[in-house]
């Protein structure tokens, strides 16, 4: 078994949980930072655990076109390559090609775009996306689908439905035939950075490896506990469906049909209006599984995440927190700062009273401001340490009330 998922208490549709993955056991409802690059922007490994971080996420659009899904699979999978010991769940690079616009073909079989870096021209299918997805080494991977485009019309939106839950299955069969090809299966000198990944999957685990390992690398810091050999990724399903709920409803009946261990509410936060998010997150919960984990992608303010836990969504992630961080917003118990105001310029109190990460308990608002008006990188280090704290410990009082 590669996926439990336990529900401990409820409270109204809320629900707390525990999701115990491969490389870590994470309590839900949960907020998972955003690593586009196998990097939450500014804010190192270590300071991440100090957070309470618990599960973060990887692109695999840009994984896959730098540093290359070969380059990340020899050095131990993500875990091993970024040094990050607990769980780390992969997007199936299908909502970042599909943002591409003017730069994708989509056809049955898949979608042909071009490179944002270098405009050299890729491929993704089903079958590639789950191919690169194993080699990253991602506990949680995704199915690929197709992230419909808001507005869309009837007719628009039912054939991309379909065409996702073709896809969606597609996937499963080629996970099924390829997930015990994950990189950290069972060898301990795998997850060494830079050291003995490439025979990682030939090679049985071996105790005298990891003693080895350790030599040659003094003073590194294990990247990762590998799991038990039998454990493998696991692969959910999203459901489609535009802003329509009968194909919502449609598309969550025929994804659990095929059969996943967790399922993904895809394509909202696309530009229409809040209460549409909400209403059709609230009708398609209703549609999935009481005893599987429930993904709501790409949401929300911190408002948000509090209301769709409330619903019984039990994972998020967003890079609103990050991002919004690195242009000087900072979400506060007593609303939002925009540190880079003047009014904060002589203000010696803490950004947020009520809050304990280092940054509140360190420095002032006038010199986060000061390092915001002056450009300094340490300003956006600092502005994202505190928000991911924020979101983290906001998460953490919904769990505990529930
Ligand atoms: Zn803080």
């Amino acid at each position: 078994m590669s996926l439990s998922f336990e529900v401990d208490s409820r409270s109204g549709k809320a629900r707390r949980g525990r999701l115990v993955a491969p490389h870590a056991t994470i309590e839900t409802p949960v907020f998972m930072p955003v690593g586009t690059v196998a990097s939450v922007k500014g804010v190192p490994q270590d300071i991440l655990e100090e957070l309470g971080a618990q599960i973060i996420l990887g692109n695999t659009y840009h994984l896959y076109l730098r540093p290359g899904v070969s380059t990340v699979r020899k050095l131990g999978g993500l875990h091993g390559f970024m040094s990050w010991p607990r769980a780390i769940l992969t997007d199936s690079g299908g909502f970042q090609v599909f943002s591409l616009n003017e730069l994708r073909k989509v056809n049955e079989e898949g979608v042909t775009f071009r490179s944002h870096l270098d405009g050299s021209s890729h491929f993704f299918s089903p079958e590639s996306a789950m191919e690169a997805q194993i080699g990253l080494g991602a506990d949680i991977i995704m199915a690929f689908d197709e992230c419909t485009e808001y507005p869309a019309d009837q007719a628009r939106m039912r054939a991309s439905m379909e065409m996702t839950a073709r896809w969606a299955a597609r996937s499963k069969k080629y996970f099924e035939e390829h997930k015990n090809e994950v990189p950290w299966g069972g060898d301990v000198a795998s997850a060494e950075i830079g050291h003995g990944g490439t025979d990682a999957l030939v090679r049985p685990a071996e105790p005298s490896s990891t003693a080895q390992a350790s030599l040659r690398s003094p003073g590194r810091t294990r990247a990762s506990v590998p799991p038990h050999m039998d454990q493998t990724q696991s692969l959910f399903g999203i459901v489609q469906g535009g802003m329509d709920r009968a194909l919502r409803k449609e598309s969550a009946e025929r994804t659990i049909e095929i059969g996943f261990p967790g399922y993904a509410i895809g394509g909202l936060s696309v530009g229409e209006p809040r209460e549409l998010t909400r209403e059709i997150v609230e009708s398609t919960l209703e549609r999935l599984p009481n005893d599987k984990p429930r993904y709501l992608m790409g949401v929300g303010t911190p408002e948000e995440i509090v209301e769709y836990a409330n619903l019984g969504v039990d994972m998020m992630d967003c890079v609103l927190p990050t991002r919004a961080a690195r242009h000087g917003l900072l979400f506060t118990s007593e609303g939002k700062v925009s540190i880079k105001q003047a009014r904060y310029a002589q203000d010696a109190g803490p950004l947020d009273p009520n809050c304990g990460c280092r940054v509140c308990q360190r420095y002032s608002r006038a010199y986060l401001r000061h390092l915001y008006a002056s450009n300094e990188v340490l300003a956006q280090v600092l502005n994202t340490i505190h928000n991911l704290s924020f979101y983290l410990d906001t998460m953490r009082r919904v769990r505990h009330s529930i």
